[in-house]
């Protein structure tokens, strides 16, 4: 089984390809295989729109739909935090009044609620203890995270339990939910849970749990000396610490990334945060599967956003967008491409790269427009140096703050989008702009480089090159690609037309990763 992945697992219908029919005969009914459908658990600390700090949110809910359409039956555990949107959660209510959950030497009182997010079937649990493990502020930055996480995940169990469900997949993400194969290995299975098994997909490798022996005191892990081991929680780097992802990958059945390129990162390349060497032990259950993204939302044919909707057919609908940008954040309307960023001002973006790509468009007869904001105030005042430098040129914009609204238009007007990222887990970005046609500059990691295909230097054939792709993280690197884009731009029309067109027809959508996610549930399922 050495070097299973994602793409060894995919294996879409198929045709029967019978060659020599007759000229009169009528083709053959297309055989499906048929797949039983399953019974799906997602366990997470966060979905879309009622609970979402990042893109984890976003991939259990655009997850959730994919699977159910195709057939399956899918639930949904998630905490019941003071914070939810329950604006977006329809006929909520009771479900079970008396789960008892473990903890330390007694047990916490919790309620369960059921209640439809956008048609999704969501349970939330929530305790009544002083604890308080949900009703807080906000969802995530307490001293108590770990024991939060791990309570809920421990809840969840006891309410599948309890509640006589027995799924065919728990599906589980990052370390917030890590512990649900330990739990389900070490205690439930010994109760008669044997039927379920446990995929789980890492997000995000920076963040993984690490915590103390305190842990196995109230989750009921109890000796100590089998899970301080180095073959199950016990932390890489420091042999006094559990670390709850590090169990994750060791008990789950299968273990995702958000992109095969990252997958490879985080096993081979050092970008595993320490868990480089688990992540090779297990790597006959590793892979990479590329994040989808909500085509309702994400559509420039629907998108109530912009002023001008368009296609495929009708791509000059996108110059329409980008005269109203323009307008929008006063700036030139003239003959010169428009680049654009958008994006969180993290060093993990490639900032430097940012602030040279500004400068170095400008010289070479473009326009730039930038939509971006940090938590950190020092980055958020350089920018704002940046912007005040910036501010009499008629051809460049920079939007310091977060705006959705503002993303949609800029997404449909921009012709190039600029990625140049350190390291992008998987990349929404990207997508995004491929989707509207604005063609993507990035840097060839993670899942940058599994989506985007360099007009130039690509393996793929021409019809499926979508974008200008560097290497090295520096800035000739990055003018490698942008140089190349804005001269095709100026000098043949054409070919970037191409290019746009290419971005359009690529699928990006829950489609492909849901059914991926599928292969791997029955590869799990048939062990
Ligand atoms: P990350 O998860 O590392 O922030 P992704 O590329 O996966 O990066 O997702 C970023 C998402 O957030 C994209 O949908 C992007 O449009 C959006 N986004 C980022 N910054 C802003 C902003 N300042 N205003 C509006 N949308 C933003």
């Amino acid at each position: 089984l050495a070097g299973v992945s994602a793409t060894a697992v995919r294996a879409g219908p198929t045709t029967d390809g019978t060659p020599g029919v007759a000229p009169d005969t009528p083709p053959p009914a297309p055989s499906y295989p048929s797949r039983q459908s399953l019974f799906i658990v997602q366990i997470a600390p966060e979905m879309a729109p009622v609970a979402k700090v990042g893109g984890l949110a976003d991939v259990v809910f655009g997850l959730t739909r994919e699977l159910a359409i195709r057939g399956n039956h899918v639930e949904v555990i998630l905490p019941k935090y003071a914070t939810l949107r329950y604006d977006h959660i329809f006929e909520l209510h009771e479900v079970f009044h008396d789960l008892w959950v473990p903890w330390y030497e007694a047990a916490i009182h919790c309620t369960v609620y059921f209640g439809f997010v956008h048609g999704r079937k969501c349970f939330f649990i929530e305790p009544h203890s002083r604890d308080d493990f949900f009703s807080r502020g906000s969802i995530y930055g307490f001293p108590d995270d770990v024991l939060r996480y791990a309570f809920f995940s421990r809840a969840a169990m006891e309410f599948l339990w309890r509640a006589g469900k027995h799924p065919d997949i728990i599906h589980c993400h990052d370390w917030q939910t890590a512990l649900v194969p330990v739990f389900l290995y070490e205690i439930y299975q010994r109760l008669g849970m044997n039927h379920p098994r446990v995929c789980l997909t890492i997000h995000n490798f920076a963040h993984q749990g690490l915590t103390g022996g305190e842990l196995l005191r109230a989750t009921g892990l109890h000796q100590p000396e089998r899970y301080f081991d180095y073959h199950r929680l016990r932390d890489n780097r420091h042999p006094n610490a559990l670390n709850l992802l590090k169990g994750g990958v060791v008990y789950a059945n299968f273990v995702t990334t958000v992109s095969p390129r990252y997958a490879a990162e985080t096993k081979d390349q050092g970008q595993g945060f320490g868990l480089e060497p688990t992540l090779h032990m297990h790597q006959v259950k590793y892979g990479g599967v590329v994040n989808g993204i909500d085509y309702d939302v994400w559509n420039p044919e629907i998108d109530q956003h912009i002023p001008v909707r368009y296609g495929l057919d009708t791509i000059d609908g996108k110059y329409d967008n980008k005269r109203a940008l323009r307008h929008r954040l006063m700036l030139a309307d003239n003959e010169k491409p428009m680049v654009a960023f958008i994006g969180r001002l993290d060093p993990q973006k490639g900032l430097d790269l940012v602030r040279h790509a500004i400068f170095y468009t400008l010289e070479r007869g473009g326009q730039f427009v930038l939509l971006g904001s940090s938590p950190d105030p020092g980055i958020n005042a350089d920018f704002w140096g940046l912007k005040r430098m910036l501010n009499d040129s008629p051809d460049c914009h920079l939007e310091i703050g977060f705006d959705e609204d503002l993303s949609h238009l800029i997404y449909a007007g921009a012709d190039m989008m600029l990625v140049p990222s350190r390291f992008e887990p998987c990349g929404l970005t990207q997508l995004i702009a491929l989707r509207y046609g604005t063609v993507p500059i990035v840097r060839a990691v993670g899942g940058l480089a599994d989506t985007v295909f360099d007009k130039d230097h690509s393996s793929r054939p021409l019809h499926e090159r979508n974008g200008y792709v560097f290497e090295h993280y520096d800035q000739a690197g990055l003018e490698s690609a942008l140089g190349r884009g804005l001269a095709c731009y100026h000098q043949y029309p054409e070919h970037f037309r191409e290019l746009m067109k290419n971005a359009m027809r690529a699928d990006y959508s829950w489609n492909r990763p849901g059914q991926d996610y599928l292969n791997i549930y029955d590869y799990i399922r048939d062990k």
